[in-house]
């Protein structure tokens, strides 16, 4: 079967990677790609923004399943586009995307269905922002209604900052676009768990947990990345929690979007808070996330296309996905400057050596082949990634790989795990 994934992302490298290793897969493309994903499968351009193109394009390759990495394509509809011209694909309607795309719409979805999220307010006007804010105490999260890649949440120390925050959203000079709501939230305390499932509509199957690390510096520090890191361990959520996020949140979640016309198939990926009372929506994603897929496929020994045909399919409840017990980390190279300014077409060298160490793959999120040689061509540009029986030890072969790794200005952080090593006793 030909696989075509839409992307160009470390998170559409471990896809291809992982649907290259499928018995049933003679094929994997992807549009449009990247340095590193040309590795592994032949890349084609597109521009993602581009609905007809992606549409052209599918019809030209006639995959056998396409898989959707990011969520702007989920959002214009790319899913529904090609189910009405009888092309499989896994990934979410652009109606059930909205959990994703519209953070009123999911925050008011939780609330109808009566799963744990943080109260909050959604307003359309500054008027009704300065109302409803008075309910709130500092500090006080404000959220962009739409998609804003990372930037659309506002972490407010007071309510003056607050309302400075929302007449940006709404006058349009915060993000570049106009935002017509704009979400008000309570601020919640706790570890923060990405919690994803794949849902057919009807049942979902959990992938292991994985926890990221957004900001830029050590400690957590620092303005908010794409994501400089993650790991993903057994024992971050033990078979009880996982049970209950299953039923009060996950399951809830597919049987509401079922029972309002919009079934979700796909990847619900529930952003989690886990307060002293108990775990909380933060957010929802309706796709793999990125850095976290490059751990979490690292540590599935079961075949993923299955695993995707079988949520198109509707047959998630007999199907069973495998892990491998353990650990896996991801670590992010970056160039200097991300998440401001950086520059692009630096040489990368060491990738071979890396790639040596035991356990590790390094997957590419921002690289170009220029006449052969692989340069830098984004923020976060690698994600070394390793699997191992424990996390110091997938910790430990990613750093070891990482020093075999180099570009001008190469960033990363040293402390990726660090709160599950404090943990531990
Ligand atoms: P989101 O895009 O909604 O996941 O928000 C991005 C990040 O903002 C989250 O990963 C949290 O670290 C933080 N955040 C979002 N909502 C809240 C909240 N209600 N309380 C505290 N932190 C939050």
């Amino acid at each position: 079967m030909k696989v075509l994934i839409l992307g160009s992302g470390g998170r559409e490298h471990a896809l291809a990677w992982s649907v290259a290793r499928s018995e049933r897969v003679t094929e994997v493309v992807c549009a449009p790609g990247n340095g590193g994903i040309a590795q592994v499968a032949r890349c084609v351009p597109v521009n993602l923004k581009d609905l007809d193109a992606m549409v052209r394009l599918a019809e030209a390759e006639q995959p056998g399943l396409t898989i959707v990495g990011p969520e702007v394509p989920l959002s214009l509809g790319i899913v529904d586009a090609l189910q009405e011209r009888g092309l499989r694909v896994f990934g979410p309607t652009r109606a059930a995307a909205m959990l994703e795309t519209s953070k009123a719409f999911a925050k008011q979805f939780l609330q109808r269905h009566g799963i744990p999220t943080a109260n909050y307010a959604v307003c359309t006007t500054v008027a009704e922002f300065e109302k409803a804010i008075e309910f709130f105490h500092a500090p006080i999260v404000v959220k962009a209604d739409g998609l804003a890649a990372g930037k659309g949440v506002i972490i407010c120390a007071s309510r003056q900052t607050a309302v400075e925050a929302a007449q940006g959203l709404f006058a349009g000079t915060l993000l570049g676009a106009v935002e017509h709501q704009v979400v008000i939230e309570e601020f919640l305390t706790g570890d923060e768990i990405s919690f994803l499932c794949l849902s057919d509509g009807k049942h979902v199957t959990p992938l292991v947990p994985a926890q990221d690390h957004k900001c830029i510096g050590e400690g957590d520090a620092g303005p908010n990345t794409g994501g400089m890191g993650v790991y993903s361990t057994d024992e971050m959520l033990d078979p009880a929690m996982t049970e209950w996020v299953l039923r009060h949140i996950a399951e809830p979640t597919v049987s509401g979007m079922a029972e309002e016309g919009t079934p979700f198939i796909g990847v619900l990926y529930c952003g989690l808070m886990m307060t002293a009372r108990g775990p909380q929506v933060l957010e929802f994603n309706a796709r793999f996330g990125d850095p976290e897929t490059q751990a979490l496929l690292m540590r599935l020994d079961s075949d993923l296309v299955d695993a995707l045909e079988a949520s198109i399919d509707g047959n998630l409840a007999e199907t069973s996905m495998r892990w491998t017990p353990g650990a896996a980390a991801c670590v992010i190279a970056s160039s200097a400057g991300y998440p401001g300014k950086y520059k692009t077409g630096l040489p990368i060298s060491g990738l071979a050596a890396a790639a040596k160490v035991p356990g590790v793959e390094v997957f590419h999120s921002g690289s170009a082949l220029v006449d052969g040689q692989l340069v830098t061509a984004g923020g976060r540009v690698l994600g070394v990634t390793a699997v191992a029986p424990s996390l110091e030890e997938a910790l430990a072969r990613a750093y070891q790989a990482m020093e075999e790794i180099h570009f001008e200005g190469m960033y990363f952080r040293h402390d990726i795990g660090h709160r599950a090593l404090k943990k531990k006793p």
